[in-house]
């Protein structure tokens, strides 16, 4: 990757429908091979209690640190590209999907439009993000309620 426009980006990516395991390293595969992305490197995969909507399955969590040279939108629209892929269908907020790919930070960019908002505005209230986060970088945000997330063993190389 050339450029001096290359930004690193954080993921959150969840999955508690199917195989959640191997949604997950789908997705972080076709994220990987996306043109204008580099340098993937994966936080540990948890386990985590459903928010927001309790009456769903548990789901499994990991953070993704990437390198880019793909703006905010282009991003946005990529990830959306792979949800659609692994047959991510939006009935219920915040209920249960194969896939659920969010923008946690752009560089040190703060934006904020009717289809993105970043950071993202809850990542904060949200151990099942901030605890996969702690693995790939520094964060003093206190940890809301982490015992709704445990590791689970996970050998995988993208
Ligand atoms: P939450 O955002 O609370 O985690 P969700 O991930 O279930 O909820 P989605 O159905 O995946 O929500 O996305 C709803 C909309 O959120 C998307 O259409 C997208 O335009 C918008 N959005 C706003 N900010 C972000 C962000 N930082 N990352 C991903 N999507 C975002
Ligand atoms: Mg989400
Ligand atoms: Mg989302």
């Amino acid at each position: 990757m050339t450029g001096n426009d290359k930004n690193e980006v954080l993921l959150s990516i969840g999955s508690n429908m199917g195989d959640r395991k191997a949604n997950i390293e789908q997705a972080i595969r076709l994220i990987a091979r996306m043109p204008g992305v580099c340098n993937v490197r994966l936080s540990g995969l948890y386990e985590t209690e459903p928010v927001g909507y309790e009456d769903q399955d548990y789901f499994y969590n990991v953070c993704i640190l990437i390198d880019t040279t793909l703006g905010p939108m282009e991003l946005l629209h990529g990830t959306q590209g792979i949800e659609n892929e692994l047959h991510r269908v939006r009935d219920i907020r915040w209920g249960p999907r194969t896939i659920d790919i969010d923008i946690i930070f752009y560089g040190d960019r703060s934006i904020d439009t009717e289809e993105l908002t970043v950071p993202h505005p809850r990542y904060k209230e949200r151990a099942f993000v901030l605890i996969p986060m702690k693995d790939l970088i520094k964060c003093d945000a206190d940890i809301p309620d982490d015992k709704s997330v445990r590791k689970i063993s996970w050998e995988f190389e993208v």
